[in-house]
């Protein structure tokens, strides 16, 4: 399954709040260096390479800076771990959280794990 289709997936990028991130209070300082320095390292074109399209570098560029900005002014106040247990719990259906337990890694790709496997391995990459 390729976790970019919003239809199938759901919870996803398409349309959040930033407080819908599994934030914890707990590490939230940790969190947001972390988030920021994936984004920058977007930003960066990290990894570009690997994808199996070719992003439109103006327009991503832009919304990641504007991402950045809303990271940088979230401020741990506003976290509402229920999102976090969310995220990281089974659902009625009993499948995996969305989140996998550990955070594993993708052995052939070094990226993290989600309840669908990895982004790279599932598109074919
Ligand atoms: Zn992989």
């Amino acid at each position: 399954m390729n976790q970019r289709d919003q239809s199938v997936i759901g919870i996803g990028t398409v349309g959040f709040s930033i407080s819908e991130i599994p934030w914890t209070k707990r590490d939230f300082n940790e969190l947001k260096r972390f988030l920021l320095s994936v984004i920058d390292g977007a930003i960066n074109k990290h990894r570009w390479e690997d994808l199996d399209y070719t992003p439109n570098e103006d327009i991503v560029v832009m919304v990641l800076n504007h991402l950045r900005l809303l990271i940088t002014d979230f401020q741990e106040a506003f976290i509402d771990e229920s999102h976090y247990i969310y995220w990281s719990t089974t659902d009625e259906l009993d499948e995996d959280p969305t989140i996998p337990i550990g955070f594993p890694q993708c052995s052939k790709h070094k990226i993290i794990l989600s309840c669908h496997g990895c982004l790279f391995c599932n598109s074919g990459v």
